[in-house]
C-alpha cells in the first residue's frame, strides 16, 4: 500500500507523472563524498530529485518515464563560470545551445557589451521564453576611466544595483581611495564585486573582492623573482587561503593563445570538433594570420624575450600556481572566457581537461564545476550535489569521470530542470546551432 502511496506523500500531484523521471540503474557521483553510489535509481519531479535509492528491477513505468542507465554516471550540472557572449551573429541562443549540449547547467556570464541586455536574456531564461542554463551576469566592464571620484564609484554601485545585475566586475586598475569606495558601497548593497587584480596595489587589496577572474592575472601582481621564490609563494598561497577568496584559473584561453603563435600547433586548431560550430566568419578569422594574437605577438620581442617563448613559461608558471591553489585548498571554480578557438560549452570540458593534465585530482576538478560555484553562488541549498530537494540539474556520462576527467567530454544525457535531454535531443541542440550558422552566413551575404 504504502509503495502506491508514496509519491503522494511526497507531494507529487497526480497529472505531473508526465514530467516524472526515474533515473535507473545509475552510479551517482552526489559530490558528497568520493563515494561512487552504484546502481541507483533517481527520481525526478517537478525539477527536483525526490530520492535516491538502490535501484529497482520492476520500476513503475505507467507512473514514470524510465531511462535505464545502467553503466553510467551521474553528475552535478556543470557551471561555466567565466562565459562572453561575443559575437550578435545568430543571437544568444546559438551559446545557449552549445553550452547546454555540453552538460552546462549553470553559467555566469562576465560583461555586457553595449549591443547586449544581459539581464533581460537572464529574465527570458527564467521566464521560459528562451531555453538555457541557469543564468547569473555582471554588468559592463568597470574601466578607471569611467570613474573620477569616489561619488562616482557609489553611484556606479547604485546603477548597477538599480539594473539588477548580480555581479560588477573590475578589469583595469583604481585608484585606491576609488576603489575602496566602491567595495565599501557594494558590501551595503549586497552586490559581489569581482574581477582582474588591482595590479597597482598589494595582493591585499585584490583579496578584497569575492573572486579574481585569471590566475594570470597574478604573473601582473608578482615580479619574476617573487613568483620563482618559494617562500614567498608558500606566503602568498596562505594569504590567498585564508582570504577566502575563489579563483577562477581560465588557464585554456591562455594556452589557446600561445597555440596561435605556434605554426604546427596553429594548424591542428581547425580540426577540433568545436570549431565547426562557430560562425563561419569568426572561424576563418580567428583561423587565418588576421588572428590578432598572431599577427600582433608572432615573433615579436616580449620584455626581452620571444612572446611564445615568453608565453610558454607564464602558463608553466600559471599552471604550477593554479596546482600550488588547489592542493592548499583554496575554492576553484570552472571558467573558460569563451574567446576566439575557445567555444562555448566545449571550452569548460578542455579547461577541465588542461587541470587534470596540471596534476589536479578528478574530484577536485569536479568540485571547482559543481560544489564550490554553488556556495559561491549562494544557491547551495538548491545546487552543487545530487541530493533530494535540490535542482535536478544533472549530466549522464558514459564513463567514470573520477577515473579520468575526460569522460565529461562523453555525454549520454543532461537534466535541466528535471527535463531529460538524451544524446539524440543534444544532438538535436548542436544541429540547431548548425542551422543558425548556415542562416546567419546567408543572411550576411
Ligand atoms: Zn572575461
Amino acid at each position: 500500500m504504502l509503495g502506491i502511496l508514496w509519491p503522494f506523500l511526497n507531494g507529487v500531484p497526480v497529472n505531473q507523472y508526465a514530467d516524472t523521471l526515474l533515473v535507473n540503474h545509475v552510479n551517482v557521483i552526489s559530490m558528497t563524498s568520493k563515494e561512487i553510489l552504484k546502481d541507483q535509481q533517481v527520481l525526478i519531479a517537478n525539477g527536483k530529485i525526490l530520492s535516491i535509492q538502490a535501484a529497482s528491477n520492476n520500476p513503475k513505468s505507467d507512473l514514470y518515464q524510465v531511462v535505464d542507465a545502467q553503466g553510467k554516471f551521474m553528475i552535478p550540472g556543470f557551471h561555466e563560470m567565466h562565459f562572453h557572449w561575443r559575437n550578435p551573429q545568430g543571437g544568444i541562443e546559438r551559446d545557449l545551445n552549445l553550452l547546454l549540449a555540453n552538460g552546462v547547467t549553470t553559467v555566469r556570464n562576465m560583461a555586457e557589451y553595449d549591443w547586449q541586455d544581459q539581464v533581460g536574456i537572464r529574465e527570458k531564461i527564467n521566464s521560459g521564453e528562451i531555453l538555457g542554463p541557469r543564468y547569473f551576469t555582471t554588468g559592463p566592464y568597470l574601466n578607471s576611466s569611467m570613474l573620477q571620484s569616489e561619488e562616482e564609484a557609489r553611484e556606479m554601485v547604485q546603477s548597477n544595483v538599480e539594473k539588477g545585475y548580480d555581479f560588477l566586475k573590475i578589469a583595469d586598475n583604481l585608484p585606491e581611495n576609488i576603489y575602496q569606495g566602491l567595495l565599501e558601497e557594494a558590501e551595503k548593497e549586497g552586490l559581489s564585486v569581482i574581477g582582474h587584480a588591482q595590479r597597482a596595489m598589494g595582493l591585499d587589496y585584490s583579496l578584497r573582492m569575492k573572486s579574481i577572474e585569471h590566475v594570470e592575472e597574478f604573473v601582473y601582481l608578482f615580479g619574476e623573482t617573487q613568483r620563482n621564490d618559494e617562500n614567498f609563494m608558500t606566503s602568498v598561497v596562505e594569504e590567498i587561503k585564508t582570504s577566502g577568496i575563489t579563483i577562477v584559473p581560465t588557464l585554456k584561453v591562455f594556452e589557446r593563445i600561445i597555440h596561435y603563435l605556434n605554426d604546427s600547433e596553429f594548424k591542428k586548431l581547425g580540426e577540433a570538433d568545436y570549431a565547426k560550430y562557430m560562425l563561419s566568419g569568426d572561424r576563418n578569422y580567428w583561423l587565418s594570420d588576421e588572428n590578432p594574437y598572431r599577427k600582433d605577438l608572432k615573433g615579436k620581442v616580449l620584455y626581452g624575450k620571444d612572446a611564445e617563448l615568453l608565453l610558454s613559461e607564464w602558463l608553466e608558471w600559471m599552471k604550477g600556481f593554479t596546482l600550488q591553489l588547489s592542493d592548499a585548498g583554496v575554492p576553484l571554480m570552472i571558467g573558460s572566457d569563451t574567446f576566439g578557438l575557445v567555444v562555448p560549452g566545449f571550452s569548460v570540458h578542455e579547461e577541465m581537461e588542461l587541470l587534470q593534465d596540471l596534476g589536479m585530482e578528478p574530484i577536485e576538478i569536479l568540485k571547482a564545476a559543481t560544489v564550490s560555484p554553488a556556495r559561491y553562488l549562494g544557491t547551495q541549498a538548491l545546487e552543487g550535489t545530487i541530493s533530494p530537494g535540490k535542482n535536478a540539474n544533472l549530466v549522464l556520462l558514459n564513463s567514470n569521470p573520477l577515473e579520468d576527467i575526460r569522460a565529461t567530454q562523453e555525454i549520454s544525457a543532461v537534466i535541466l530542470n528535471g527535463r531529460l535531454f538524451d544524446r539524440a535531443a543534444l544532438d538535436s541542440l548542436l544541429g540547431d546551432v548548425l542551422e543558425i550558422n548556415a542562416l546567419s552566413d546567408l543572411n550576411k551575404n
